[in-house]
């Protein structure tokens, strides 16, 4: 059975452009246009995935988001204007798994769905090893190679590290890594961050100036590419 996905959004357009997408990849979808009634569709039909826009009709988008999270965990990709930095992170730390920008290309948008399904399903996450590049993390005896090289990693550095391997593909925002690593009231230290990813990158990248899996998303967080 292929993954059942619902869309929220008001555009009909959009809709016209992610029905046909998603009818390409065999996806099964429903359809609602107003908050009200993508809250009590989620509730009712129980779908694999959401997409969700933002501007709607009758209520916000990260009203949405909000109603879903008191009793789901289910997947949420938030359709996003480009350039709205602020609620994209609103809809991160809302509990929002990801975003994509509009315009946005068929070929990322299925990657993002994609990605949130394999997180969702627990399929990437179940060993205690994890590789991606050179590098190779044992979770169980905290040990990371690269090239088969042992590599020491301070505390924090490892934590990080661990964060972003808990969501692989899934971009983190600022807040939420630094509620993480480093506690609560921490939370305006996005300096820390960017020490620690650069660090990280130096032991981890194979080019730390060009990072292939420790990426950067501009003014929202980072995010861990793991294939
Ligand atoms: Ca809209």
């Amino acid at each position: 059975m292929k993954p059942f996905i619902l869309i929220v959004e008001d555009d009909p357009q959009i809709r016209r452009f992610l029905r046909a997408t998603l009818t390409a990849e065999s996806y099964q979808y429903h359809e609602a246009v107003t908050a009200e009634d993508g809250i009590a569709q989620a509730n009712s039909r129980r779908p694999d995935l959401i997409l969700l826009d933002l501007g709607l009709p009758d209520r916000d988008g990260l009203e949405v988001i909000r109603r879903v999270r008191e009793s789901s965990q289910m997947p949420i990709v938030v359709l996003s204007a480009r350039g709205q930095e602020k609620d994209k992170i609103a809809a991160l730390d809302l509990g929002a798994d990801d975003y994509v920008a509009k315009p946005f290309s068929v070929g990322e948008l299925l990657a993002r769905i994609r990605a949130a399904l394999r997180r969702s399903s627990g399929s990437a996450q179940d060993g205690a090893v994890v590789c991606f590049g050179r590098v190779e993390i044992d979770l169980e005896k905290r040990l990371v190679k690269v090239n088969g090289e042992e590599v020491h990693l301070t505390p924090n550095e490892y934590k990080l590290l661990q964060v972003l391997i808990k969501h692989p593909g899934k971009v983190l925002t600022q807040q939420q890594l630094l509620n993480e690593v480093w506690g609560p009231n921490h939370l305006d230290q996005a300096q820390y961050l960017r020490v620690y990813i650069a660090q990280l990158r130096r032991k981890l990248e194979s080019d730390p100036a060009r990072p292939k899996h420790l990426q950067t998303e501009p003014g929202i967080g980072y995010r861990l590419i793991v294939d």
